[in-house]
């Protein structure tokens, strides 16, 4: 999500005639777009931002703006802690960048609540085909009790629907081939439509190949929706359903509005529906009052359920969340070992479904040169690198004029995170 916020405010600057510096040494204007879901994002912000004060002092002219989530939670304070920033930008008030150069003097903070957001049209500057993200709504009203983005992005609003359909209807006509739907809960988007009508729309555009969405909450995981993604031939086969925990007093705690056995009726639901979906989920270890009976339940889900992939965190408390005011916070060193726990019980889940895809042809959109490629950029064969419709990354060998397009790949090695392929066929349609 605040990738694609950088988008857009990329594209409102363009439009203002600014390019891209090459290096920050020679930049005018320079913004950090910063996330502060957990304190280590926070903590690598602050210790960027504060190489820029020299920076600063060499060119006093350079306008330093902080926007997103941090700028939004720290306020003003944060002008105090670092007095060379020129700006600070709330994730609710991105179309304010296109103002600044009216603005007279400093310290300016553009963090009010802003009703008009989901009808505000950005412009996104997307440089990368074929895969593009398109916000369908902003906000979140769940108060997950550990969750700071309620706070810092407000109240939860859908854009239009003939509003998203058009941006999508230009993307294609770009060139585009994927889109991925971004909401803190897409299944609770509401406007003229809801989720799953608003995923047949898009269906119905030509030239888009391959929809995506995140996320799913799976309390709003309706039947509908499920109808809806088994029969569009063109919604992927992937599902990122975070479950959090495996402890029922911990997601009650966490105020998350499921048990683990409905989550996982849920998962067994959407598996017959679509018997190919992959699913991936969030874990967060040592929530506040998480015994080692919770945290065991939490791995046993992960056993039952296995899951394709999954991101884990620490728990993080963040200021003003009901949850880091609860009393029984979890010593470092425990959450620290659970974490490491959950993640190597799944490394071995995730390598064995890898594995189990050896020898299996799939359908992959090819994204760009592998990371390894990049790196080797004088080698005469290229390394290439897409994703299957179930979302796993596969590298195999082929020529850069195959990037954008759709191919099949016959799997030849499952690897931990990623999967080896080679070339069935160069169309996969
Ligand atoms: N809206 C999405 C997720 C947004 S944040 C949803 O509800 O699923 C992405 C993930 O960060 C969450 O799923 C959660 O696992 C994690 N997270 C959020 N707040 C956290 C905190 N305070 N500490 C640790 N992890 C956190
Ligand atoms: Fe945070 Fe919960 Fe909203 Fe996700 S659903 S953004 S975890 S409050």
């Amino acid at each position: 999500m605040n990738f694609h916020d950088s988008e857009k405010m990329a594209g409102l600057l363009a439009l203002k005639g600014l390019t891209e510096a090459r290096e920050e040494k020679d930049a005018d204007l320079i913004i950090f777009n910063t996330c502060s879901i957990r304190e280590k994002a926070e903590q690598k912000f602050m210790s960027e931002l504060g190489r820029l004060k020299f920076l600063k002092r060499k060119r006093p002219h350079l306008k330093i703006i902080v926007s997103g989530c941090t700028a939004q939670q720290m306020g003003e304070e944060l002008f105090k802690r670092a007095p060379f920033v020129d700006f600070l930008i709330g994730p609710q008030n991105l179309s304010a960048i296109e103002n600044l150069f009216l603005e007279e003097g400093r310290g300016v903070s553009f963090l009010g609540d802003n009703p008009a957001l989901a009808e505000t049209e950005l412009p996104a500057l997307r440089k990368e085909k074929p895969k593009a993200w398109v916000s369908i709504m902003f906000g979140c009203d769940n108060f997950c009790s550990y969750c700071i983005v309620p706070y810092t992005r407000g109240r939860e609003v859908s854009r239009p629907s003939r509003n998203i359909i058009n941006e999508i209807t230009g993307l294609a006509r770009e060139g585009f081939r994927e889109v991925t739907l971004l909401g803190q809960n897409v299944n609770s988007y509401r406007s003229d439509t809801d989720f799953p009508g608003l995923l047949e729309r898009i269906h119905l555009i030509e030239g888009i190949e391959r929809i995506r969405f995140v996320t799913s909450h799976p309390r709003d995981l309706s039947d509908d929706l499920m109808r809806v993604m088994s029969q569009n031939k063109k919604i992927c086969e992937h599902i990122h359903l975070p479950l959090q925990s495996g402890s029922d007093g911990i997601l009650q705690a966490m105020n998350r509005g499921y048990t683990y056995s409905l989550y996982k009726e849920k998962v067994d639901k959407i598996r017959k529906a679509m018997p190919r979906i992959a699913i991936t989920t969030d874990i967060i270890a040592g929530f506040p009052g998480e015994t080692d009976e919770d945290h065991r339940a939490t791995l046993r889900a992960l056993e039952e359920l296995r899951y394709d992939g999954i991101f884990a965190f620490r728990y993080s408390p963040r200021p003003g969340t009901p949850a880091s005011k609860m009393k029984e916070q979890v010593f470092q060193e425990i959450k620290q070992a659970r974490l490491t726990e959950v993640l190597a019980l799944q490394d071995g889940i995730t390598s064995q479904k890898n594995k189990a895809l050896e020898g299996t042809i799939e359908e992959v959109l090819v994204e760009g040169m592998s990371a390894q490629s990049i790196k080797e950029l004088t080698g005469a064969v290229k390394e290439l690198t897409g994703r299957t419709r179930t979302n796993k990354a596969v590298n195999f060998e082929g020529s850069l004029s195959l990037i954008g397009e759709t191919l099949k790949v016959r799997i030849t090695e499952g690897k931990r995170h990623s999967l080896k392929g080679e070339i069935y066929k160069e169309q996969a349609f």
